[in-house]
């Protein structure tokens, strides 16, 4: 008799939901899909895994189905659900995890004869591979050992790198936070405690909402480089129009500020048609992966270096509702930011002392706070991530990273190349990693086709 296929889908966030999803929707004779997840919890990941109704999704409802060929699916998903939210909408994003458990319950539902979904609450620590297409064995905390056909890994996002400091800080010390999304993280504060976030990016208008919402009075204070503000979306947003970025926009241009400039030209230009500005961010999203890719080594580091934060807070938008509560507590005067740099914290008894330098300062000043919070978001360089099956493929040489530790890289086929270039022909890589090769690679609009792409190169 012979054995059924084995796809191993290592991660339970959207993309290995997707990932399964597509696997149970293609497949037509008999196979196993294994879906292994640390925690029980399928579908979540770190950014589904809230459940305070004030964290939203950052994409309009109507962008943020599973299936990239039927938009409207997650919209009515809600309206089956008796919520009546309509596609430009910025909805709970527990509500977007019910969603994903719901899709693949369905497609469990509907799989083919002899087709079975097994849910393993597992974390996989080792993954061996005798050669580059040898079948790949899976070694996981339980125990357990799976003989896969087929690995797909979906690990996700990693724990934020702390904050570089003069001196090493335990983070694990009072008062100090690097991961928020732990549970339990930056619990227990007094309501009236003074609270420094680095960053203020998406990350700390998380956190700032979290403690709002628990009554927090006191100062909080975001210290970022920049100080810039992540924007907000419009209240009604219509799909970019067609048109609004020509098809063949800077083909061949490898300077990051050439593009810039082309790209604030071409803002102008829509204005003055009665467009705006995100209309043209948003029409640049098909074209992303090219123009990273045309920009090179040299154009990427300068991108990097000189213009990502301005990039970012434009292109990664907060709902309408979060912006106006980020503002109203700046207004209020409870929320501070602050345009500096972290220097050095040492754990005081009366809680963390931070030494900051404001930019254009001579002298670094101090202040105590209550605790400080890491908000510079998920970690994406490996070199540093200190995940198991991660270092594992990292230190036997399973993997490449990229130069400038963005991510890690695949062939077309998604197949994980290794550090001596070649591809492993049965483990691939889908989620937040791929934005080495592709920089628009982290959020559901694009993860979702990368999901249906790797399926089809699969079956
Ligand atoms: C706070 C936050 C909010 C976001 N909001 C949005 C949004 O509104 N809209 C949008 O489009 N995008 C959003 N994003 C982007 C987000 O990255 C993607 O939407 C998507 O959630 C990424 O899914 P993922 O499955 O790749 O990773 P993750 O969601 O991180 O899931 C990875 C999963 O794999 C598991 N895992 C990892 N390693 C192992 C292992 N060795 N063994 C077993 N299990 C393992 C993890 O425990 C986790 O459950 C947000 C990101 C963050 C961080």
């Amino acid at each position: 008799m012979t054995k059924r296929p084995t796809y191993a889908v290592v991660g339970a966030g959207f993309s290995g939901m997707a990932v399964a999803v597509q696997l149970l929707q293609r497949l037509t004779s008999p196979a196993r899909v294994c879906l292994i997840n640390r925690s029980l919890s399928f579908g979540r990941g770190i950014a589904y895994g809230t459940n305070s109704p004030s964290h939203l999704l950052n994409v309009p409802a109507g962008r943020m189905s599973i299936d990239p060929d039927r938009e409207s699916g997650f919209i009515d998903y809600l309206r089956g659900r008796g919520l009546p939210y309509r596609a430009a909408d910025f909805v709970p994003r527990s509500l977007y995890g019910d969603y994903l458990e719901r899709c693949l319950l369905n497609a469990q539902a509907a799989a083919a004869d002899g087709v079975k979904l097994e849910l393993l609450e597992a974390e996989v620590l080792q993954l061996e591979t005798l050669g580059v297409g040898e079948a790949p064995v899976l070694r996981l905390g339980s125990g357990r050992v799976i003989e896969a056909t087929e690995v797909i890994l979906a690990l996700g996002n990693f724990t934020p790198k702390p904050p570089h400091t003069a001196t090493a800080v335990d983070w694990s010390g009072p008062g100090l936070v690097n991961d928020v999304w732990a549970p339990g993280a930056a619990a227990n504060l007094a309501p009236d405690a003074p609270v420094l976030l680095i960053g203020s990016g998406l990350t700390a208008y998380d956190v700032v909402l979290r403690l709002l919402d628990h009554g927090h009075r006191g100062p909080v204070t975001m210290l970022s480089r920049r100080a810039l503000l992540p924007q907000p979306h419009r209240e009604q947003e219509a799909p970019p129009t067609a048109g609004i970025v020509p098809p063949d926009f800077l083909n061949d241009e490898t300077r990051a500020l050439r593009q810039l400039r082309e790209i604030r030209r071409l803002i102008g230009h829509a204005r003055d048609a009665g467009h705006d500005w995100r209309d043209v961010i948003g029409g640049l999203r098909s074209h992303t992966p090219r123009l990273w890719q045309q920009l090179g080594a040299r154009g990427q580091k300068q991108f990097l270096r000189h213009l990502m934060p301005y990039w970012d807070t434009h292109r990664h938008r907060a709902a309408p509702a979060i912006f106006k509560r980020i503002r109203q507590a700046m207004d209020a005067g409870q929320l501070t930011i602050m345009q500096g740099r972290l220097v050095d914290i040492v754990c005081a008894p009366d809680g963390p002392r931070v030494t900051w330098r404001m930019r254009g300062a001579a002298e670094p000043v101090q202040t105590t706070f209550a605790s400080v919070i890491n908000c510079t978001g998920p970690s994406s360089d490996l070199n540093r991530v200190h995940d198991p099956l991660i270092a594992q493929l990292r230190d036997s040489g399973g993997l490449t990273v990229d130069a400038l530790a963005l991510g890690l890289s695949v062939d077309t086929a998604y197949r994980l190349v290794r550090r001596d270039g070649q591809a492993l022909k049965h483990v691939r890589y889908i989620g937040p990693l791929l934005k080495a090769q592709f920089w628009e690679a982290t959020a559901v609009p694009e993860l979702r086709k990368h999901a249906k792409a790797l399926v089809e190169r699969v079956t």
